[in-house]
């Protein structure tokens, strides 16, 4: 008998020292076929043999357990420092955790998006290192020219090329002579190119309550025949009425950007107290919420369209400013904050 139980105790040792879920060799037939044995045995050897058997269980038992462990290490590695559980156990359940949501500015940038592209705006992404070219040149800000240094960018130390620093972008305009010559078939067509870019930007600033180093801009490009500074307004007080639910009325004073001319301080009358003056708009009843302009003829050349056939506008307004507005959010930093009380607001 105790051959027999021996020989049956290397079988499942070998089947769980192997075995991907070795927790069912427990209920193995074999283990079973020997407790079956008992009831035919004569009374006096039915203790000792149920002691045999239960120390046989206890053994297979253990083997389990180790091979679990062996199992879990096997499948923690390497380490991933986001997963939902304890990394130490030898059996990983997932811990509680709580459903997420979609961040608030994601959400209001597929709003926006949306209302854009009921406008026939596709939407483009930026990028979050670009070169000197695309930041400056492109938009006719030629080397050497001091609204460069308006934007405090963050550099990197490698050089690219053309030995200058890499640059993380400080506004989305620095797609603005990609999708120019993306699309510049749709002239050729007779068809506009209309497109936002809707994307990260960085800027080296003082950080306070509206002020971060990392916000969201989104830059509109509108290029066609005859398209004049009528249509950019018409779009920007269609998109912010959309966007606010409510009649606005807009407002436009002259600037200066070396990619637009004329260029423009673009505001819109205060969505919270119909212009009699509130804390949202330091009591001015007016909001100065974005740069504009029609595209400078140098841009538009120096991606292929023709200056002398083709005019176009540009506007990049900042996202966060419109969604703190929007929720009357009173601090910027809280985007980035991670904090759960504010996230879990939206
Ligand atoms: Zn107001």
């Amino acid at each position: 008998m105790q051959d027999k139980i021996d020989s049956i105790k290397q079988q499942l040792l070998e089947l769980t020292a192997t075995h991907d879920s070795p927790r069912s060799v427990l209920r193995s037939p074999l283990l079973r076929s020997l407790y079956a044995e008992i009831p035919k045995l004569p009374a006096e050897q039915k203790g000792q043999f149920g002691q045999m058997i239960n120390q046989l269980k206890l053994d297979i038992e253990a083997a389990v357990v180790t091979r679990e462990a062996q199992l879990a290490r096997v499948e923690l590695r390497p380490i991933d420092v986001t997963a939902p559980m304890d990394i130490n156990s030898a059996r990983p359940e997932p811990l509680a955790a709580s459903k997420g949501s979609v961040h608030p500015l994601m959400r209001e940038i597929s709003i926006l998006s949306d209302i854009f592209n009921r406008m026939g705006y596709v939407v483009e992404e930026s990028r979050e290192i670009d070169d000197q070219f695309h930041m400056f040149e492109s938009l006719n800000f030629p080397k050497g020219h001091p609204a460069r240094d308006d934007y405090d960018t963050f550099m990197t130390e490698e050089r690219d090329g053309d030995g200058e620093p890499l640059i993380a972008p400080a506004h989305t305009s620095t797609m603005q002579y990609r999708v120019l010559r993306k699309y510049l078939d749709n002239l050729d067509k007779g068809e506009p190119i209309a497109a936002i870019v809707p994307d990260r930007v960085f800027r080296n600033e003082d950080l306070d309550a509206r002020h971060e180093h990392t916000f969201y801009q989104v830059e509109g490009v509108y290029v066609g025949e005859g398209v004049n500074v009528g249509n950019l307004i018409a779009t920007l007080q269609e998109f912010l009425q959309e966007y606010y639910g409510k009649k606005l009325e807009v407002r436009l004073n002259p600037f200066y950007f070396p990619f637009t001319e004329p260029s423009f301080e673009f505001s819109l009358s205060c969505p919270f107290c119909e212009k009699k003056g509130c804390s949202v708009c330091s009591q001015e009843g007016w909001i100065e919420l974005l740069g504009c302009g029609m595209i400078h003829p140098n841009v538009l050349q120096m991606a292929g369209v023709d200056p002398g056939k083709y005019t176009g506008f540009a506007f990049g307004c900042g996202v966060d400013r419109l969604v703190m507005m929007k929720y009357a959010i009173e601090d910027v930093r809280h985007f980035h904050s991670a904090k759960l009380d504010f996230l879990r607001q939206f």
